[in-house]
């Protein structure tokens, strides 16, 4: 898949309306703060900054939409799990993943969930699978950083995540390279066509 545009449409909070004109075919990129959520949106859609990290203070509480080739959407959700943010702000993220991961009446055709390929599955990954899988959403995961260790010690670490993952898409990826990318582009290809 080529991408040809993509551009900013909208950030939405917990209490929006997300039934009604959002109904292009969406992927949802979550993932623990750090894991390079940021990175590699931009890397996906060949952008320097069209998604800021969220590291940076401001758009990361809420949900950005984003709309690519003028075909479907990437909705960027807040990175979770990160130990530095006041307990208030952290369980107002998770209520807002909870809300929409967990409802039916939005428009998610597969959740692409991104992890540190160095660091594997945290505890809070896993509560996002459960979530995920219990909705039966289609998820894509993304094991980032791939450049910052061997070829021996990221085969290793995949095996290691297909294991406790079990029957899930699984890419190997680096968002500094752009390895993995084509190859995720098109598993999201055969998603939306
Ligand atoms: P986010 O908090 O998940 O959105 O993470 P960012 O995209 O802001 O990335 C967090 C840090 O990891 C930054 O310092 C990035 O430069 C770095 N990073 C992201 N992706 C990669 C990658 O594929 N390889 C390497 N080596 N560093 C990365």
């Amino acid at each position: 898949m080529i991408i040809k545009s993509a551009q900013f449409i909208k950030g939405i909070i917990g209490t929006a309306d997300v039934s009604g004109d959002m109904k292009k075919p969406t992927f949802a990129f979550v993932g623990r703060s750090n894991v390079g959520k940021s990175s590699v949106i931009n890397s996906l859609v060949n952008r320097k900054d069209l998604v800021r990290s969220s590291s940076t203070p401001g758009r990361t509480q809420q949900i950005n939409y984003f709309l690519i080739n003028d075909a479907f959407y990437f909705a960027d959700l807040p990175g979770y799990g990160y130990a530095k943010i006041p307990q208030k702000q952290r369980e107002k993220i998770r209520k807002l993943l909870a809300w929409y991961l967990g409802s039916t009446e939005v428009k998610i055709d597969a959740v692409v969930l991104i992890i540190d390929v160095n660091i594997g599955l945290k505890e809070s990954d896993f509560d996002i699978l459960e979530l995920l899988h219990g909705i039966g959403r289609k998820v894509i995961l993304v094991a980032n950083k791939a450049d910052k260790s061997g070829k021996n010690a990221v085969h290793k670490q995949i095996s290691l995540i297909k294991q406790v993952v079990g029957a899930c898409e699984l890419v190997s990826y680096s968002a500094k390279t752009k390895q993995g990318r084509e190859e995720l582009l098109a598993l999201m290809e055969d998603l939306v066509s």
